[in-house]
């Protein structure tokens, strides 16, 4: 199904993350799965009291490739795989 993402507003082949009711595209869908497992991940590690700086970071960089695809980051002077 082609539409527009509901995340970076491109018009592509659209996915639905289960349990959610937003559409988004291959690199959104992807980006929001692999931080919902982080996030996941993140609170497995507090409550079993295991260090979670290492999840973080990947959370975050990850978090702000996709803010920046999606327009609300001002884009550095960076190269981008896309
Ligand atoms: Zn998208």
């Amino acid at each position: 199904m082609t539409g527009t993402c509901d995340s970076c507003d491109r018009v592509a082949e659209l996915f639905e993350l289960p349990g959610r009711e937003d559409k988004n595209c291959s690199a959104c869908d992807s980006d929001l799965s692999t931080m919902i497992l982080l996030f996941e991940a993140i609170n497995d590690a507090e409550r079993l009291g295991i260090e979670t700086g290492e999840l973080e970071c990947e959370v975050t960089e990850i978090l702000f490739g996709f803010l920046e695809r999606c327009g609300l980051e001002p884009s550095a002077d960076r190269e981008t795989s896309s």
